[in-house]
């Protein structure tokens, strides 16, 4: 999942400078968990816009707002009150808001009012908790299930360093070491032995950006 947060209201109002008429698009997946751009986030956005004298000429939350086909559809079915609008606002991640740019057939102001933090998990309790870095050349199954490249601050591909205390992490006392993490995994599961095999650094050209990937 995408972890969003919503972006200070007078940093919004000041993306709207001079646009009164306005089009919300919410994201009803990642961004509806974060409630940054669900339902009752598009309901206090209207009000929000409202107070501020501004008028939504209306909302649509599609499942994905960065699937094309969905951004395709949502502007289709809302075709006149985006025409009506002097911008969008986008309440998702930077995808959804890149998504949605890039299918509009006739150029609108897009404003994405949320900050895109990090990939992330949703544990028992409710907090987002990064876990992968999309490194592209993944090696959970030589660490216990754990992410060295995301947990730990340094991202040791070997680990741990020399600053780990009974277990803690030096960067964050309050925080785990991952590679203490990994030790214990695989300790537990009699696999200790995978500690003795040396990963090599890792290749960023793997993460060489912008990356595609067609499935034809
Ligand atoms: S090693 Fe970590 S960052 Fe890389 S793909 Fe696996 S989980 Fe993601
Ligand atoms: S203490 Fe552990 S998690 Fe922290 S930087 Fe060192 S190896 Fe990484």
């Amino acid at each position: 999942m995408i972890i969003t947060k919503q972006k200070d209201k007078n940093e919004i109002l000041k993306y709207l400078k001079g646009e009164d008429k306005i089009f919300i698009f919410g994201c009803g997946e990642c961004a509806t968990v974060c409630k940054t751009g669900g339902e009752k986030e598009v309901a206090q956005m209207k009000k929000f816009l409202k107070d501020s004298g501004k008028k939504a000429t209306g909302f649509v939350i599609p499942d994905a707002p960065c699937v094309a086909s969905q951004v395709r559809t949502a502007l289709g079915k809302n075709k006149e009150a985006v025409k009506d609008a002097d911008a969008i606002v986008i309440m998702a991640c930077g995808l959804g808001a890149q998504s949605l740019k890039e299918n509009l057939r006739e150029y609108k102001p897009v404003h994405l009012i949320c900050d895109t933090l990090f990939m992330g998990a949703v544990d028992k309790s409710g907090v987002f908790k990064e876990r992968c870095s999309a490194c592209g050349d993944c090696i959970l199954e030589l660490t216990g299930g754990i992410c060295p490249v995301t947990r730990c601050p340094k991202g040791l591909m070997n680990g741990p360093c020399g600053g780990v205390d009974e277990g803690k992490c030096e960067v964050d006392r309050s925080m785990d070491c991952a590679w203490a993490l990994i030790y214990n995994e695989l300790k537990d599961r009699g696999k200790l032995h995978l500690l003795t095999v040396y990963n090599p650094p890792k290749d960023h050209s793997k993460m060489l950006k912008p990356r595609n990937r067609s499935l034809k």
